[in-house]
């Protein structure tokens, strides 16, 4: 019989409560973020002080912790989170999950041994893309939850990186680390920990009003003998949000459906659907079955359910240590604590007589039985010693202390990192790039532009065009379609590729093109900057959510100088059911009549881009350092004109419009 793979079951934990909940459901190891740079800053989280002792209990029973460090990080925040690196790398800390590109190769070379995991925030959908984060010193990478079994079957069979995957808890509609919805609508940053979830809101295209943004929770309880056939290494659970309860409750349907090696019965799926679901789950992407059936918001229905079921955590049992100890007169006093197969054994000086009163045996129990403070209770104690010795208390504290150290830490060299922020290499050339999203829009004379990006499947032959620009998401299977495109393109002499993605890179210099770096990369700071150059990019068009102060650090480099910027990119068509997938374009209203233009593109997946475009013509002066990036979206021919027109003569606007501040 061949070896039944066993996936690790990746729990969330918000708080201590949770903590100690999912180390009573059984989880192999647990996530958890600190009170910076960390996706869930809503959480109550840990602290620097109390991460330690989290790492300490979750060790002595036998799990794993992973902390996120998962957010877009500034340059001036760096050295912080180096300092943070280096205590959470003394603390013996697992793994890390990172997400900004710069971070990952920046705690690569500082910390040679620290293991990082790429977060789900890296948008990792294709082979290529985790190829990309596992030579850049990623152990693991988590997938994106869009992902299709046989997508995600055809990655974990090519690959020697490990796979973590979500199995149940909240979707994003979009795909992770391309939404700029919450900063585009009140200034939350997603990609910095502090979403506001309006995708929870309701929204309304041909007047037609409804949660079309709103996704089920997923679940995967019903695939799991699936997802353990393909070899995913852990099923990650959601919920760093949610409450010990949840965690206990979910935490152990899914220990129990691992070990049983089976999928959920309709009673688990009930259970799993009481301790909180959005009008029942969802699988649709896992089976590829995209439909409105996804959506669900948390009903009334859903709360009563939630308060009837009862969750009891039970107590969680300390491990019991045995404790061995020597005090031989003339040699060196011997601690031994054992505990599950582990074990530390630490030295005191040599054990000498005593003067006035010898240490009675019982003394010497007493010293070394007081775990309290520890995750640890006494269990077997046994003292060889000799007559009339004398050992101090306060040694025999201490080398209790030393072993109960030496047994839950790694003995890991502290580490002192020191930042040098390395140049960037930015091309001195400055260079006016511009995307338009319909070809057809694009004005008789663009000579204002050195580069005029389409997406590769809507490219023809045009003079006007003299580069492409790659969708935002190419799964596997979509590679051959588009390697045509590419290759049609090269063909027709196009120069200039526009890439999205770490999984698009080495496609596109096959091909040859001269690749600019679209801001899906989310590039903040200059170790991110620097990595995509040394890629091989010209180019790179920053993060529209970096500040002019911000953007100071990467003068030649590219900025967003007009347009309106994508704040989704969704795999499911929120168009469906309004407008109708014929057309598959319209206007995505909120509450407060703000008009979103949301397009199908490549492969039906969608673009919603901002209610209103960056505007900088009158400004242009401030951003007079850096290459200038275009989106031309809705707008028509005419106005596509009359922008070029407005920033060549810097004329000012009379739409609604936001700055680069
Ligand atoms: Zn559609």
């Amino acid at each position: 019989m061949k070896n039944k793979h066993i996936p690790e079951l990746l729990c969330p934990s918000g708080d201590m409560a949770s903590l100690l909940g999912a180390i009573s459901a059984g989880a192999d190891a647990v996530y958890l973020g600190l009170d910076i740079f960390n996706a869930r800053i809503r959480a109550d989280n840990f602290t620097l002080d109390n991460v330690s002792e989290a790492i300490s209990l979750c060790h002595a029973h036998g799990v794993k912790v992973f902390v996120t460090l998962n957010i877009a990080i500034y340059e001036k925040e760096i050295p912080l989170l180096l300092e943070y690196a280096s205590r959470l790398w003394t603390a013996g800390v697992d793994a890390v999950i990172v997400s900004d590109l710069g971070i990952i190769t920046l705690l690569r070379e500082h910390f040679p041994e620290l293991e990082i995991h790429a977060s789900t925030q890296c948008t990792a959908h294709n082979l290529d893309g985790v190829s990309m984060l596992q030579k850049m010193g990623c152990k693991r990478v988590v997938v994106a939850r869009e992902l299709d079994k046989k997508n995600i079957s055809y990655i974990k069979s090519n690959t020697s990186a490990e796979i973590e995957a979500f199995v149940h808890g909240a979707h994003c509609m979009s795909v992770s680390g391309q939404c700029l919805m919450s900063y585009a609508l009140g200034g939350r940053s997603g990609n910095r920990g502090e979403c506001a979830q309006p995708c929870r809101l309701p929204y309304s295209i041909n007047k037609k009003q409804s949660y079309m943004l709103s996704l089920k929770d997923m679940s995967l309880a019903p695939h799991l003998s699936e997802l353990s056939d393909i070899g995913v290494d852990s099923y990650k659970i959601e919920g760093r949000m949610k409450s010990d309860a949840y965690v206990y409750g979910v935490g152990s349907i899914y220990r129990r459906l691992i070990d049983n090696g089976r999928n959920a019965e309709k009673g688990e799926l009930r259970t799993l659907e009481a301790l909180f679901s959005r009008q029942g789950f969802t699988d649709g992407y896992f089976k590829g079955a995209i439909d409105s059936s996804m959506l669900g918001v948390r009903s009334e229905d859903d709360k009563v359910r939630t308060s009837n079921i009862a969750t009891d955590i039970p107590e969680l049992k300390k491990p019991q240590i045995t404790v061995s100890a020597r005090f031989v007169l003339g040699e060196k006093a011997t601690l031994t604590l054992r505990y599950s197969g582990k074990s530390a054994t630490v030295y005191a000086d040599i054990v000498e007589e005593a003067k006035n009163a010898p240490m009675s045996k019982e003394d010497i129990i007493k010293s070394l039985s007081k775990f309290g403070q520890t995750p640890f209770e006494l269990g077997a104690i046994e003292i060889e010693k000799s007559d009339n010795i004398m050992v101090r208390v306060s040694k025999l504290n201490a080398l209790r202390r030393e072993a109960v150290s030496k047994l839950l830490s790694y003995g890991r060299e502290p580490i002192d990192p020191i930042y040098k922020p390395k140049s960037i290499c930015a091309s001195k050339d400055k260079i006016r790039s511009a995307f338009f999203l319909d070809p057809d829009k694009i004005p008789d004379d663009v000579s204002y532009f050195d580069r005029i990006y389409v997406y590769v499947d809507r490219y023809k032959r045009d003079k006007r065009i003299n580069g492409i620009a790659l969708p935002p998401v190419i799964f596997d299977n979509e590679w051959t379609s588009i390697e045509k495109m590419l290759e049609k393109a090269k063909n027709d002499g196009i120069k200039y590729a526009l890439v999205s993605n770490i999984g698009q890179i080495e496609r596109v210099k096959k091909y040859g093109f001269i690749s600019q770096a679209n801001f899906r990369f989310n590039a903040f700071n200059r170790p991110c900057v620097r990595f995509l150059h040394d890629l091989g990019f010209d180019s790179v068009i920053m993060s529209p959510e970096l500040s002019l102060r911000q953007l100071e650090d990467f003068k030649g480099e590219s900025v967003v100088a007009y347009g309106k910027i994508p704040v989704m990119t969704t795999h499911k068509c929120i168009l469906k059911d309004s407008v109708g997938c014929d057309k598959c374009k319209g206007y995505m209203k909120d509450r407060v009549d703000a008009e979103f233009y949301a397009e199908g593109i490549f492969s039906h997946r969608n673009v919603i881009f901002n209610s209103v475009p960056v505007y900088m013509a009158d400004k242009i002066d401030e951003i007079s350092s850096f290459s200038h990036h275009f989106i031309f979206t809705d707008e028509s021919k005419d106005e596509c004109a009359g922008i070029i027109y407005a920033y060549k003569n810097k004329i000012k606007s009379l739409k609604g419009f936001r700055r680069i501040k």
